[in-house]
């Protein structure tokens, strides 16, 4: 049809197999859109930096990454300095984030020696593109597909930045019938279209704030995150670590819907580029927490990233890298702080939560 767009490879997959098998849930979608072996986002694209759809805090500035390697050693050296454990980073992007945090933290020989390190990561592109940001690391990466394959022997200490938002979210609706989940299904003219499908959300899963919701009213359940956050808590409270989770999302379980498709840099419909935009929803903090603290360990913040990064020093960072360097070094320096730190960029959207075992309290969530 003229002036229309043409559809993705995966478009035309997804129709062909909901018209066979009927509607996906919003979880499968969001799944086959990231992840589909052949024509997922992840798989395909380059999706990082100016010249792709978004740009994450370690592409900003190496002073993000170097922070949080500064906070690693911290929290291992108050952890007893375990003479192995594994570091560990789930969904590493292009590497950089490690690639920055081990720069600080070789200063810390007795840290590298103990470091075992393992990228969680599930597209062979972005592996690839892992393994040649490291290249000159003081750590060779390890790669494995989920948390489930590093051996639970030894303390974890883990950093997830942008991670959770990309796993997928089941939706619900409030109709006259409850709850209701929310589908992917084809419309008269054969395009996906948004249904309402026969499963119905149990009562104890609807959280307060969505008790007196309108109809029409959209929940969002993170099964899967809950699940990853458990495995990592339990590790955590039994094994000893720490892990920090990074993302934009909302700190109190409340209805919305907050999955949101990203074409280079701009807003996108959900359901119009499949496996060619980036996908994600809003990561449900309170949800995130409950988890961690179920499984035995505590949980520091949430903070915003701007407490976070000036808590560790971001502002007295950026003066020594700036020190000496000509004005506009200095100009662009103040520009990434704004952007990392500042409350009209990732400053305020953006939260920070620190799991930790049992009654230690690292900064700058210990005040
Ligand atoms: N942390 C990086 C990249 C964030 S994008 C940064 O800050 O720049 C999300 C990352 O998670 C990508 O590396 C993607 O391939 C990975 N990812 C998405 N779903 C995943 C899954 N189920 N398991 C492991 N990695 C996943």
């Amino acid at each position: 049809m003229s002036g229309r767009k043409p559809e993705t490879r995966l478009a035309a997959r997804l129709k062909r197999r909901i018209a066979a098998d009927g509607p996906i849930t919003v979880a499968d979608f969001m799944n086959a859109c990231l992840s589909d072996p052949e024509d997922g986002y992840y798989m395909m694209a380059e999706p990082f930096g100016a010249g792709g759809d978004f740009i994450t805090a370690p592409e900003v500035s190496q002073l993000f990454g170097e922070l949080i390697g500064a906070w690693l050693v911290h929290v291992w050296r108050l952890s007893g300095s375990p003479p192995h454990f594994h570091l560990v980073e789930p969904g590493p992007g292009r590497g950089t984030l490690m690639a920055d945090a081990l720069r600080v933290a070789r200063l810390d020989s007795d840290f590298m020696k103990a470091a075992h390190l393992t990228l969680v990561e599930t597209s062979p592109r972005l592996r690839e593109k892992q393994a040649e940001t490291l290249a000159k690391a003081p750590l060779k990466p390890q790669f494995a597909s989920h948390l489930g394959e590093i051996a639970d022997n030894a303390p974890l200490f883990l950093v997830a930045n942008e991670f959770f938002d990309a796993l997928p979210i089941h939706q619900h609706i409030l109709t006259g019938d409850g709850w209701r989940e929310r589908m992917v299904g084809l419309d008269d003219a054969g395009e996906l279209c948004f249904g309402i499908g026969p499963a119905s959300l149990a009562s104890p899963d609807v959280p307060a704030a969505a008790r007196n919701a309108a109809p029409g009213a959209v929940l969002e359940t993170q099964p899967l995150s809950n699940a990853i956050a458990t495995s990592i808590g339990e590790r955590i409270a039994t094994r000893g670590g720490a892990a920090l989770v990074i993302d934009y999302g909302y700190l109190r379980s409340a209805p919305g819907d907050t999955l949101q498709a990203i074409y280079r840099h701009e807003f996108d419909p959900v359901l119009v580029r499949p496996g060619e935009a980036d996908l994600t929803a809003h990561v449900n903090f309170e949800a995130l927490g409950h988890a961690f603290r179920s499984a035995g360990a505590q949980v520091g913040g949430p903070m915003t990233q701007g407490d976070f990064l000036i808590g560790l020093g971001l502002l007295e960072r950026a003066g020594q890298l700036g020190a000496g360097k000509p004005a506009h070094v200095q100009e662009r320096i103040r520009a990434d702080v704004e952007r990392l730190a500042g409350p009209d960029a990732m400053g305020t959207l953006f939260k920070v939560l620190a799991v930790t075992k049992q009654g230690l309290s690292p900064p700058p969530f210990d005040t």
